[in-house]
Protein backbone atom coordinates (compact mmCIF):
# COMPACT_ATOMS: atom_id res chain seq x y z
CA UNK A 1 0.00 0.00 0.00
CA UNK A 2 1.11 3.58 -0.67
CA UNK A 3 1.46 6.03 2.23
CA UNK A 4 0.97 9.72 1.53
CA UNK A 5 3.21 11.75 4.04
CA UNK A 6 1.54 14.50 5.67
CA UNK A 7 2.83 18.40 5.17
CA UNK A 8 4.30 17.45 9.06
CA UNK A 9 5.57 14.36 8.27
CA UNK A 10 6.91 15.91 5.09
CA UNK A 11 9.08 19.02 7.67
CA UNK A 12 10.10 15.82 9.50
CA UNK A 13 12.01 14.18 6.78
CA UNK A 14 12.93 17.23 5.66
CA UNK A 15 15.22 17.15 9.00
CA UNK A 16 16.04 14.11 8.63
CA UNK A 17 17.32 14.09 5.34
CA UNK A 18 19.25 17.48 6.09
CA UNK A 19 21.13 15.47 8.81
CA UNK A 20 21.84 12.65 5.93
CA UNK A 21 23.16 15.52 3.86
CA UNK A 22 25.12 16.67 6.18
CA UNK A 23 26.53 13.14 6.92
CA UNK A 24 27.57 12.57 3.13
CA UNK A 25 29.59 15.79 3.53
CA UNK A 26 32.02 14.42 6.59
CA UNK A 27 32.54 11.03 4.69
CA UNK A 28 33.21 12.55 1.50
CA UNK A 29 35.26 14.97 3.25
CA UNK A 30 37.09 11.33 5.27
CA UNK A 31 37.64 9.84 1.23
CA UNK A 32 41.06 9.80 0.71
CA UNK A 33 44.09 7.00 -0.48
CA UNK A 34 44.79 4.83 2.33
CA UNK A 35 41.09 5.15 4.30
CA UNK A 36 39.17 1.96 5.10
CA UNK A 37 35.35 1.67 4.05
CA UNK A 38 35.00 0.55 7.74
CA UNK A 39 36.77 3.98 8.95
CA UNK A 40 34.31 5.62 6.81
CA UNK A 41 31.28 3.63 8.31
CA UNK A 42 32.06 4.98 12.24
CA UNK A 43 32.13 8.55 10.36
CA UNK A 44 29.15 8.29 9.48
CA UNK A 45 27.33 6.51 12.56
CA UNK A 46 29.61 8.88 14.76
CA UNK A 47 27.97 12.19 12.66
CA UNK A 48 24.56 10.86 12.50
CA UNK A 49 24.18 9.69 16.26
CA UNK A 50 25.52 13.29 17.18
CA UNK A 51 22.19 14.50 16.26
CA UNK A 52 20.03 13.66 18.97
CA UNK A 53 16.99 11.68 17.66
CA UNK A 54 18.57 10.23 14.63
CA UNK A 55 20.01 7.13 14.47
CA UNK A 56 21.55 4.87 11.03
CA UNK A 57 18.40 3.41 9.17
CA UNK A 58 20.82 0.64 7.82
CA UNK A 59 22.43 -0.99 10.97
CA UNK A 60 20.46 -4.15 11.24
CA UNK A 61 17.78 -3.86 8.60
CA UNK A 62 17.47 -6.89 7.71
CA UNK A 63 20.71 -7.81 9.15
CA UNK A 64 22.87 -5.59 7.55
CA UNK A 65 25.79 -5.20 10.27
CA UNK A 66 26.86 -1.48 9.22
CA UNK A 67 25.57 2.21 9.33
CA UNK A 68 26.63 2.72 5.24
CA UNK A 69 26.85 0.93 1.86
CA UNK A 70 29.77 1.21 0.61
CA UNK A 71 30.37 -0.20 -2.76
CA UNK A 72 33.93 0.21 -4.31
CA UNK A 73 34.58 0.42 -8.35
CA UNK A 74 32.31 -2.83 -9.75
CA UNK A 75 30.39 -3.08 -6.70
CA UNK A 76 26.91 -1.64 -7.82
CA UNK A 77 25.05 -1.61 -4.03
CA UNK A 78 25.10 -3.11 -0.62
CA UNK A 79 28.92 -3.50 0.21
CA UNK A 80 30.14 -4.14 3.29
CA UNK A 81 32.11 -1.98 5.16
CA UNK A 82 35.58 -3.32 5.84
CA UNK A 83 38.83 -2.39 7.91
CA UNK A 84 40.18 -4.27 5.47
CA UNK A 85 39.19 -2.64 2.33
CA UNK A 86 41.52 0.07 1.87
CA UNK A 87 40.68 2.69 -0.68
CA UNK A 88 43.23 3.34 -3.45
CA UNK A 89 43.78 6.28 -5.64
CA UNK A 90 41.59 6.12 -8.77
CA UNK A 91 39.08 4.05 -6.92
CA UNK A 92 35.29 5.08 -6.63
CA UNK A 93 33.01 4.15 -3.81
CA UNK A 94 29.60 4.26 -3.72
CA UNK A 95 28.59 5.62 -0.28
CA UNK A 96 24.52 4.50 0.74
CA UNK A 97 23.01 6.01 3.72
CA UNK A 98 19.75 6.39 5.88
CA UNK A 99 19.01 8.17 8.20
CA UNK A 100 15.95 7.51 10.73
CA UNK A 101 14.56 10.85 12.75
CA UNK A 102 11.28 11.55 14.04
CA UNK A 103 9.89 7.95 13.26
CA UNK A 104 10.80 8.52 9.91
CA UNK A 105 13.33 7.00 7.05
CA UNK A 106 15.29 9.33 4.76
CA UNK A 107 17.48 7.42 2.11
CA UNK A 108 20.69 8.94 -0.31
CA UNK A 109 23.61 7.83 -1.89
CA UNK A 110 26.19 8.85 -4.31
CA UNK A 111 29.53 8.09 -5.63
CA UNK A 112 32.56 9.97 -4.76
CA UNK A 113 36.15 9.71 -6.41
CA UNK A 114 39.25 8.73 -4.52
CA UNK A 115 41.51 11.50 -5.62
CA UNK A 116 42.08 11.60 -9.25
CA UNK A 117 40.05 9.36 -11.19
CA UNK A 118 40.15 8.28 -15.52
CA UNK A 119 37.97 10.22 -17.78
CA UNK A 120 35.27 7.39 -18.48
CA UNK A 121 35.27 7.19 -14.54
CA UNK A 122 34.62 10.94 -14.93
CA UNK A 123 31.85 10.71 -16.90
CA UNK A 124 30.22 8.08 -15.54
CA UNK A 125 29.57 9.79 -12.39
CA UNK A 126 28.74 12.84 -14.33
CA UNK A 127 25.97 10.99 -15.97
CA UNK A 128 24.63 8.92 -13.71
CA UNK A 129 23.98 12.38 -11.62
CA UNK A 130 22.33 13.94 -13.68
CA UNK A 131 19.82 11.06 -14.52
CA UNK A 132 19.04 11.15 -11.38
CA UNK A 133 18.29 14.92 -12.13
CA UNK A 134 16.57 13.94 -14.88
CA UNK A 135 14.12 11.72 -12.88
CA UNK A 136 13.51 14.08 -10.39
CA UNK A 137 12.52 16.76 -12.41
CA UNK A 138 9.81 14.29 -13.55
CA UNK A 139 8.52 14.13 -9.93
CA UNK A 140 5.36 16.29 -10.58
CA UNK A 141 1.78 15.43 -9.36
CA UNK A 142 -0.36 13.50 -12.23
CA UNK A 143 2.95 11.94 -13.35
CA UNK A 144 3.34 8.57 -13.32
CA UNK A 145 6.45 6.25 -11.98
CA UNK A 146 7.02 5.15 -15.61
CA UNK A 147 8.06 8.99 -16.26
CA UNK A 148 11.02 9.10 -13.65
CA UNK A 149 12.02 5.67 -15.42
CA UNK A 150 11.80 6.92 -18.54
CA UNK A 151 13.72 9.75 -17.82
CA UNK A 152 16.72 8.26 -16.21
CA UNK A 153 17.59 5.99 -18.93
CA UNK A 154 17.41 8.52 -21.82
CA UNK A 155 19.50 10.70 -20.16
CA UNK A 156 21.86 7.04 -19.35
CA UNK A 157 22.06 6.18 -22.60
CA UNK A 158 22.48 9.56 -24.20
CA UNK A 159 25.75 9.25 -22.52
CA UNK A 160 26.59 5.78 -23.72
CA UNK A 161 25.91 3.53 -20.62
CA UNK A 162 23.42 1.53 -18.95
CA UNK A 163 21.34 1.13 -15.88
CA UNK A 164 21.00 -1.60 -13.89
CA UNK A 165 17.49 -3.39 -13.81
CA UNK A 166 17.66 -6.15 -10.99
CA UNK A 167 17.52 -2.97 -8.23
CA UNK A 168 15.19 -0.39 -8.12
CA UNK A 169 14.00 2.70 -6.11
CA UNK A 170 11.37 2.67 -4.07
CA UNK A 171 8.38 4.65 -1.42
CA UNK A 172 10.27 5.83 1.68
CA UNK A 173 9.31 6.95 5.05
CA UNK A 174 8.07 5.18 7.86
CA UNK A 175 9.54 2.02 6.73
CA UNK A 176 13.15 2.01 4.64
CA UNK A 177 11.25 0.32 1.42
CA UNK A 178 7.60 0.85 0.82
CA UNK A 179 5.67 0.84 -2.07
CA UNK A 180 5.56 1.49 -5.40
CA UNK A 181 8.84 0.10 -6.76
CA UNK A 182 10.63 3.12 -8.69
CA UNK A 183 12.40 1.42 -11.93
CA UNK A 184 15.35 3.34 -13.24
CA UNK A 185 14.11 1.98 -16.49
CA UNK A 186 10.15 2.32 -18.02
CA UNK A 187 7.76 4.00 -19.76
CA UNK A 188 5.69 7.36 -19.82
CA UNK A 189 2.45 7.23 -18.73
CA UNK A 190 2.86 4.14 -17.24
CA UNK A 191 3.07 2.85 -13.46
CA UNK A 192 1.34 4.17 -10.89
CA UNK A 193 0.11 7.53 -10.69
CA UNK A 194 2.26 10.19 -8.30
CA UNK A 195 0.24 12.18 -5.53
CA UNK A 196 1.06 15.10 -3.80
CA UNK A 197 2.66 13.65 -0.13
CA UNK A 198 4.19 10.74 -1.54
CA UNK A 199 8.01 10.43 -0.74
CA UNK A 200 9.88 8.67 -3.33
CA UNK A 201 13.85 7.27 -3.57
CA UNK A 202 15.05 7.61 -6.70
CA UNK A 203 17.98 6.10 -7.43
CA UNK A 204 19.96 5.30 -10.41
CA UNK A 205 22.61 2.80 -10.51
CA UNK A 206 24.56 2.64 -13.83
CA UNK A 207 27.47 0.52 -15.21
CA UNK A 208 29.88 1.26 -17.54
CA UNK A 209 29.69 -1.77 -19.21
CA UNK A 210 26.82 -4.90 -19.13
CA UNK A 211 24.10 -4.02 -17.05
CA UNK A 212 24.13 -7.36 -15.70
CA UNK A 213 25.10 -7.88 -11.96
CA UNK A 214 25.77 -11.21 -9.36
CA UNK A 215 25.62 -10.74 -5.70
CA UNK A 216 28.82 -11.93 -4.00
CA UNK A 217 28.98 -15.06 -1.88
CA UNK A 218 28.66 -12.38 1.06
CA UNK A 219 25.19 -12.69 0.19
CA UNK A 220 24.99 -8.58 0.08
CA UNK A 221 27.46 -7.10 -2.05
CA UNK A 222 26.21 -6.78 -5.51
CA UNK A 223 28.85 -6.41 -8.38
CA UNK A 224 28.45 -6.25 -12.23
CA UNK A 225 28.85 -8.72 -13.97
CA UNK A 226 31.66 -7.96 -16.26
CA UNK A 227 33.64 -6.85 -13.52
CA UNK A 228 33.90 -2.99 -14.88
CA UNK A 229 32.55 0.20 -13.12
CA UNK A 230 29.46 0.74 -11.49
CA UNK A 231 27.85 4.66 -9.82
CA UNK A 232 25.16 5.12 -7.58
CA UNK A 233 23.06 8.59 -6.86
CA UNK A 234 20.09 8.64 -4.84
CA UNK A 235 17.69 11.28 -3.63
CA UNK A 236 15.03 10.74 -1.35
CA UNK A 237 11.87 12.99 -3.13
CA UNK A 238 8.58 14.46 -2.18
CA UNK A 239 5.50 15.23 -4.50
CA UNK A 240 4.57 18.50 -3.65
CA UNK A 241 1.47 20.53 -5.02
CA UNK A 242 4.29 22.78 -6.41
CA UNK A 243 6.50 20.43 -7.80
CA UNK A 244 9.30 18.01 -6.66
CA UNK A 245 11.29 18.61 -3.01
CA UNK A 246 14.41 16.82 -2.76
CA UNK A 247 14.59 16.00 0.85
CA UNK A 248 18.19 15.07 0.97
CA UNK A 249 19.85 17.80 -1.13
MG1 LIG B 1 19.98 4.12 -0.43
MG1 LIG C 1 17.16 3.36 -1.59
Amino acid sequence: MVQLKSPREIETMAAGGKILAATHAAVRAAVRPGVSTAELDKVAEDFIRSHEGATPSFKGLYGFPASICASVNDEVVHGIPSARRLLREGDIVSVDIGVFYGGLHTDSARTVPVGAVDDTTLRLLQVTEESLEAGIAQVVAGNHVGDIGAAIEARVKAGGFVVVRDLVGHGVGHSMHEEPQVPNHGKPRRGPKLAAGLTIAIEPMVNAGTAETRTLPDKWTVVTLDGKRSAHFEHTVAVTESGPRVLTR
